[in-house]
C-alpha cells in the first residue's frame, strides 16, 4: 500500500473548490483513481464498497461495458452537434424511447444537461403554458416541505428553506409557494384551501414522487401522489413530477408514478439516466402542454436552449442505459436489495440515539435523532471500507443495483456497528 497522497491531490488542492465542503475545515477529499462494478479505488490501494453511487446515479455498477462501448462508437462517429437546426439519431431514438417507457400521455422530450435546469424547464413550460392560453398571472409553483429540486436559483425557489443547503441565499429571489405534503386530512385539507385561495396564480404543483431524497429521504404512500393528481385536476393546474432521484428504477418500479397509478403532466429526469457516466436531463411534457405551445405566433415558442443540449455522447450512454434494464435484469435486483436493506438496516431501530429507519426499492435510510458529526463519520465508514456519506440527520445507502449481496450486507452492517459503537460512547 502506497500511504503517501498523489501530487495532482496536494498540488491541486490549493486550486479546487469542492461541493457543500467548508473548505478550511474539511478532511482533504479520498482520491479515486479507479472504479469498477460498485467500487472504488484509491489512490493508495484501498478499495471501497461504494454505498452512494455516485449521488445514485450509477444504477448499473461503474465501467459497464455496453455503456462504455456505445460512448466510445458515438465519440468516433461524432461527439456533439449544436441541437438548434440539427438533429442526430442518438437524441430522437432516445426521446422515442424515453415516451415508450413513459408510457402514453408523456410525448415530448426537451433534453437539458443537468437536474436542476431540467426542473427550470419544467416550470418555464408550466408557466408559458398558462401565459400562451391567456393566463399570465399563473406564475407561482405550489411544492413541498422536505423536498429538494436542485441548486440553481429558480430551483432555490422550490426547494425546502430549511433543509440547509441554501440559507445562504435566504431572501435573494422570489419564493414560490410551500405546502406539506397531504398525507394526512389535516394537510390535505390546508393544502385545498391553499390551492382554492391562489388557483388563479398557480401554474403547476411541483412533487418527488414517493421519495423526497436530498431533503431528508421522507417516504410517502402512493396515494398522496393520486391526491395531488386529482386536486391539481379539480382546481385546474398542471402536475409536475421530479423523477431525477426515483426514475430508472430506484424505488423499485422504472418510475415511482407507476407505483400510484397516475400521471403528471410534466416529469423531470437526470441522475440515472446515463448510468452515472455523463451528464444529461430531460424534461417530458405531455400532448396538452405541448399543444399549449403550438401556435402560428414566434412569441409562442419555449425559449430555452443549452449550448449542449442532446449531446450526443450523453445520449449514447443513456440509450445503452435503457438497453440494460431490458437485458439484465434490473428491477429484480432492486427486489432483491430491499429485502437485503430491511433486513440489515432492521437492527438500527432499537438502537439509542435512532429515529426512524425506512427502506423503499434501492433506498435504505437511518435518521438520526441528532444531527452527528458527519467529518468523523465519514472517517470511520472510510476507514472500514465502505463509501457513505451522511447529510443532516440521515445515513443513508442507495447502492447500484448490480451489488453483490455479501458487499451490500457489509455496508448495512458497518452502519449498525458503527451508530452502536457511537451510542454507547456517548449515552447521553
Ligand atoms: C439531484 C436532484 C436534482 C438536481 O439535479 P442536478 O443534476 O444536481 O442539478 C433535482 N431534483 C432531484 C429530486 C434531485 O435528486
Amino acid at each position: 500500500m502506497n500511504t503517501s497522497l498523489p501530487d495532482w491531490l496536494t498540488n491541486g488542492h490549493a486550486h479546487i473548490w469542492l461541493p457543500y465542503t467548508q473548505m478550511k475545515t474539511a478532511d482533504l477529499p479520498a482520491p479515486a483513481t479507479r472504479t469498477q462494478g460498485s467500487r472504488i479505488e484509491l489512490a493508495d490501494g484501498r478499495v471501497l464498497i461504494d454505498g452512494i453511487a455516485s449521488w445514485w446515479t450509477a444504477c448499473h455498477g461503474y465501467n459497464h461495458p455496453h455503456i462504455a462501448q456505445a460512448v466510445q462508437a458515438q465519440l468516433a462517429r461524432m461527439p456533439h452537434i449544436m441541437f438548434g437546426g440539427l438533429a442526430h439519431e442518438p437524441a430522437l431514438t432516445l426521446a422515442r424511447r424515453l415516451c415508450t417507457l413513459l408510457g402514453p400521455g408523456l410525448d415530448r422530450v426537451f433534453f437539458t444537461e443537468s437536474g436542476s435546469v431540467s426542473v427550470e424547464v419544467a416550470m418555464k413550460m408550466a408557466m408559458q403554458y398558462w401565459s400562451n392560453q391567456g393566463e399570465p398571472q399563473r406564475r407561482r409553483i405550489l411544492a413541498f416541505r422536505g423536498g429538494y429540486h436542485g441548486d440553481t436559483f429558480g430551483t432555490m425557489a422550490v426547494c425546502d428553506p430549511d433543509i440547509g443547503m441554501h440559507a445562504a441565499f435566504d431572501g435573494a429571489g422570489a419564493r414560490h409557494e410551500l405546502c406539506e405534503l397531504p398525507t394526512d386530512e389535516a394537510r390535505a385539507d390546508a393544502l385545498e384551501a391553499r390551492l382554492h385561495a391562489q388557483a388563479d396564480r398557480i401554474a403547476a404543483i411541483l412533487v418527488e414522487p414517493l421519495v423526497q431524497g436530498a431533503g431528508g429521504m421522507r417516504m410517502h404512500a402512493p396515494a398522496v401522489l393520486a391526491r395531488l393528481r386529482e386536486m391539481a385536476d379539480r382546481h385546474g393546474t398542471l402536475l409536475i413530477f421530479d423523477e431525477i432521484f426515483t426514475g430508472f428504477g430506484r424505488t423499485g418500479s422504472m418510475f415511482a408514478f407507476e407505483q400510484a397509478g397516475v400521471r403528471p403532466d410534466i416529469i423531470t429526469l437526470s441522475k440515472a439516466l446515463t448510468g452515472g457516466t455523463l451528464p444529461l436531463a430531460a424534461t417530458v411534457a405531455s400532448r396538452r402542454v405541448f399543444e399549449g405551445f403550438w401556435s402560428d405566433d414566434p412569441a409562442h415558442a419555449l425559449m430555452h436552449g443549452p449550448t449542449y443540449m442532446g449531446n450526443a455522447l450523453a445520449c449514447a450512454a443513456a440509450l445503452a442505459s435503457l438497453d440494460l434494464f431490458e437485458t439484465e435484469p434490473r428491477l429484480a435486483q432492486v427486489r432483491a436489495i430491499e429485502v437485503l436493506l430491511r433486513e440489515g438496516l432492521a437492527p438500527c431501530k432499537t438502537l439509542p440515539g435512532v429515529r426512524d429507519v425506512r427502506v423503499m426499492g434501492a433506498i435504505g435510510a437511518v435518521e438520526l435523532e441528532r444531527r452527528p458529526d458527519h467529518a468523523a463519520l465519514r472517517r470511520t465508514f472510510l476507514e472500514a471500507g465502505a463509501w457513505i456519506r451522511p447529510f443532516g440527520h440521515i445515513i443513508y445507502l442507495t447502492p447500484a443495483f448490480v451489488m453483490p449481496p455479501e458487499d451490500l450486507r457489509r455496508l448495512t452492517g458497518t452502519i449498525c456497528s458503527v451508530l452502536a459503537a457511537s451510542t454507547a460512547s456517548h449515552p447521553d
